[in-house]
């Protein structure tokens, strides 16, 4: 399908994308993209991706609309996963599950509940959670750099 992003189309919010990407990884959701770039990108069903990552196929949907919100367009959103993808690559959760499904904070070593995990992330550990972040946005400056003239997400495929 041909994706046009046109003049009167508004900005992609990167600030929002990434806020969003790094509260999930650290919150250990480190599946998210790669979940969204097998479902979104290469299409595969949402019932063999949701399987894989041990979530609904609720949930999958639910991070797929969020995304795809986010991003403008369902086109666009195909289009800023691998760039996401690519600038969280050092990211890593400080909630991490074990394989009992149990959610611990890596950095005060406490349980949390799986529903909890983000907020006990944006509560306790603001200032990984603003490190993540910058860190994203400045690899998104240096991607940005390097194709100064080919400009990221406005390209007709
Ligand atoms: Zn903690």
């Amino acid at each position: 399908m041909l994706c046009l992003v046109t003049i009167h189309m508004k900005p992609i919010d990167m600030k929002s994308l990434i806020n969003y990407v790094a509260l999930k990884i650290l919150g250990g959701s480190d599946y998210l993209l790669n979940a969204l770039e097998e479902y979104l990108v290469n299409g595969e069903g949402p019932a063999i991706v949701a399987h894989r990552y041990n979530i609904s196929k609720h949930q999958l949907r639910g991070y797929a609309q969020r995304i795809i919100e986010k991003s403008g367009s369902e086109c666009r959103a195909k289009k800023i996963i691998p760039i996401l993808k690519q600038i969280s690559v050092d990211v890593k959760p400080i909630i991490t599950r074990d394989e009992n499904g149990v959610y611990t904070c890596t950095i005060c070593n406490t349980i949390v509940a799986r529903e909890d995990a983000e907020e006990h992330v944006r509560k306790y550990h603001k200032d990984q959670l603003t490190l993540a972040i910058k860190s994203m946005m400045e690899k998104l400056d240096e991607i940005r750099a390097k194709k100064a003239k080919a400009v990221i997400l406005t390209s007709a495929s």
